[in-house]
């Protein structure tokens, strides 16, 4: 993803440096990251750090457990980068589709063809779909590969809202659930171009998902899109997407709020594009749940230091308690008259 040039923008407060490298020059920072993770030797992505914080009981979460999906994280991670199209990539949709099947998850690969700056390549989202009641859909969606970068393993980008959505995806597929609910985790948002995102070179997972629902008429029935990007890290701080649908993020960010965790998802704005845009630009209801800035200031953002030590279980369950708060909501909003619903 990449940071968006926000409306009445201070200009002047910024650097220069830092205002290319933060809008439509993703290249800039990507650029730098490039050089110095080819530099960098792999010690310096270990840096010593406190001892990672343990998540709150699951109960205190809405029964999402922030320590299982923090172990999801760590497993994603220790398989290497996962770069669409590598070995690595391949070994994280076994290992996705795997816990999916022993939660007893209906999951299926969606294998897909794309040109890609280095070459025709396959990819393939892994698409859960719980049935509900009634056949309007719910849509949460995940990147799973990997920047393009040397040493690179991706534990915020990549693996945190993967971890997070597997979680998730435990939770509700034994739940009977008024709307039919799918996760989708995405192959394909990073850019293979290391220093330049320039459409088409990105999001090719989600473009792909957003095409096929149209053409199968599921995109109709598609009442809301949350995408969750770079969910665990130690500080996070959750801004609005301002291109993210009002109503949506409302919901969202007044829930966290009522949940007393409104140090966490902030009332300020900041644009980001990623994987929510091919929905948002069909139309559909969409939102993404993101902290770009945070990586970018501490400088591990498409680093090698984006590693397990920067993330906390915390931060996971905080947000996964809000996903399964927001439910419900949800379900009262497009419930269609005579609908189960849960309590
Ligand atoms: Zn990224």
């Amino acid at each position: 993803m990449r940071r968006q040039i926000l409306p009445g923008f201070i200009v002047a407060v910024f650097a220069a440096s830092f205002f290319l490298a933060s809008c439509g020059g993703k290249g800039t920072v990507a650029t730098e990251a490039a050089t110095d993770a080819a530099a960098a030797p792999v010690s310096a992505a270990q840096p010593q750090q406190a001892p990672t914080p343990a998540a709150p009981s699951p109960d205190k979460t809405g029964g999402f457990d922030g320590q299982r999906a923090f172990q999801h994280v760590a497993d994603l991670v220790a398989i290497g980068p996962r770069t669409a199209g590598t070995d690595g990539n391949h070994r994280a949709q076994d290992y996705i589709v795997n816990q999916l099947k022993g939660m007893g998850c209906p999951a299926d690969p969606e294998a897909f063809h794309t040109p890609t700056p280095i070459g025709d390549m396959e990819m393939r989202n892994i698409v859960v779909k719980i049935p509900g009641a009634s056949p309007d859909i719910l849509l949460f969606l995940t990147h799973y590969d990997t920047k393009r970068l040397p040493n690179f393993v991706g534990a915020d980008d990549g693996g945190s809202s993967t971890g997070l959505m597997l979680e998730f995806a435990r939770l509700l597929c034994p739940r009977k659930i008024a709307l039919t609910t799918w996760i989708a985790f995405l192959d394909g948002e990073e850019a293979f171009n290391p220093t330049v995102w320039k459409d088409p070179d990105n999001t090719y997972g989600s473009r792909e998902l957003a095409a096929r629902m149209a053409l199968s008429g599921d995109l109709s029935r598609t009442k809301a899109v949350i995408l969750a990007d770079m969910v665990g890290g130690r500080n996070l701080r959750l801004q609005k997407e301002s291109d993210s649908t009002a109503w949506l993020k409302d919901m969202i960010w007044s829930t966290a709020v009522k949940l007393g965790y409104g140090d966490t998802f902030v009332s300020s704005s900041s644009g980001v594009t990623d994987d929510h845009d091919p929905f948002l630009a069909r139309h559909v209801p969409a939102v993404d749940v993101i902290d770009l800035e945070t990586p970018q200031r501490l400088g591990y953002w498409h680093m090698p230091q984006d590693t397990l030590d920067k993330l906390s279980p915390t931060s996971l369950a905080i947000v996964g308690h809000v996903l399964i708060a927001v439910l419900p909501q949800l379900e009262q909003k497009f419930a269609r008259p005579g609908a189960a619903q849960h309590p």
